[in-house]
């Protein structure tokens, strides 16, 4: 018979957020037998977040299934349409409802000291005040678990993914985007184009800003510049802080214009903030398109190749690797595949 020891095993084997939520909902089923579990997470800036569908599993199911990774963001449901949803995280509190004649208990999720989602559970019978415990003991887990994943796999101070994950999740996508060419080449394409790119953000003479404002100044910049980022990109998008003063994006869009677009607007609302004390900072970006096969190092090269071109040639200005090469301003100096050039 499996434990409640053996999922609490499961649900800290693993590095993946996707799957801990994922194993979440099937500890949950296998525990206390509901007829569902939902796992339910908020996207999304304050003031317009949305629900995200983490994991669903029903009574019979074999396999949990949740909201695609690139659903559009208007396409799930305000905060407010879920009123249950909204009560138990904003009282950080279970809440107990109905649902026909469903039994519906909810409990929090939190990260750090913030309920970012709930867990909900819809059941025949009123859920017994035991395992109701047991319920909350696990999600103390699934919490402390996720403050160490926060821990070791994000910016201490902006709160950014750290290097220390880009790889994976780069290859990730290079694995995603080759497989979507192959389907394009069997003329399987059925919806929209996409790609990904790989976008590398430098601010622009920050250590003038560190000379003039001092050290901790400057970090308060580099934190509204993580702030300007996320309310750019989309949340699944991916953002990294590379250490300093350097930021990563990897991110999902129909093509070259729409990148181009994605991160003119990161530099336009970077110059036209208003940053206290110092003012205007504006950064110089440079992006590349992930392509199939392609590796991590191969991509920030190129990335950083626009960059440096954009410093020289009076930052504050996003410059594509692609673009630069086609007009003769770039020696396109990495292939991919088998063989690199230098
Ligand atoms: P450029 O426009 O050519 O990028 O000029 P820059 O001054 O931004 O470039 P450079 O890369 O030479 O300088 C980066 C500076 O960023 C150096 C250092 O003072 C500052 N810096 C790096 N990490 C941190 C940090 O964590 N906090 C603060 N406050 N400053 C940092
Ligand atoms: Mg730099
Ligand atoms: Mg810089």
């Amino acid at each position: 018979m499996t434990t409640a020891i053996d999922h609490l095993a499961a649900l800290t084997g693993y590095r993946d957020r996707d799957l801990l939520d994922v194993t979440l909902a099937h500890a949950l089923m296998d525990l206390l037998h509901p007829c569902g579990v939902r796992v339910h997470k908020l996207v999304g800036e304050a003031g317009q977040q949305r629900w995200l569908l983490r994991a669903r599993l029903d009574e019979g199911q074999v396999a949990a299934v949740s909201d695609p990774p690139w659903v559009a963001f208007e396409d799930l449901p305000d905060r407010a349409s879920e009123p249950l949803l909204s009560e138990c995280v904003d009282n950080q509190a279970v809440v107990v409802g109905q649902r026909g004649d469903r039994h519906l208990l909810l409990f929090p999720l939190f990260a750090e000291a913030d309920a970012i989602g709930a867990v909900e559970i819809s059941t025949p019978e009123p859920v017994a005040e035991a395992t109701q415990r047991m319920v909350n003991s696990i999600l103390r887990i699934y919490r402390n678990f996720n403050g160490l994943l926060d821990y070791s796999e994000r910016d201490t101070l902006t709160g950014l993914l750290n290097r220390k994950t880009f790889d994976e999740a780069f290859l990730k996508t290079a694995h995603a985007q080759a497989a979507s060419a192959g389907a394009a080449a069997a003329g399987r394409r059925s919806d929209t184009p996409t790609s990904h790119w790989l976008g590398v953000v430098d601010i622009d003479h920050f250590k003038q800003v560190n000379d003039r404002y001092g050290h901790l100044i400057g970090d308060e910049v580099l934190l509204l510049v993580a702030r300007i980022l996320r309310s750019t990109f989309r949340f699944q998008d991916r953002l990294y802080r590379f250490g300093g003063e350097e930021f990563v994006v990897l991110l999902r869009c129909g093509g070259e214009d729409d990148a181009t677009a994605a991160f003119e607007r990161l530099r336009q609302n970077m110059a036209s903030y208003a940053f206290p004390q110092v003012g205007q900072v504006t950064a110089s970006v440079g992006f590349t398109e992930v392509l199939a096969g392609d590796a991590p190092s191969a991509a920030f090269e190129r990335a950083d190749q626009a960059v440096y071109y954009a410093k020289q040639h009076g930052r504050n200005q996003v410059c594509g690797h692609g673009d630069l090469v086609r007009r003769g301003l770039l020696k396109d100096a990495t292939k991919v595949g088998d063989i690199e050039l230098f």
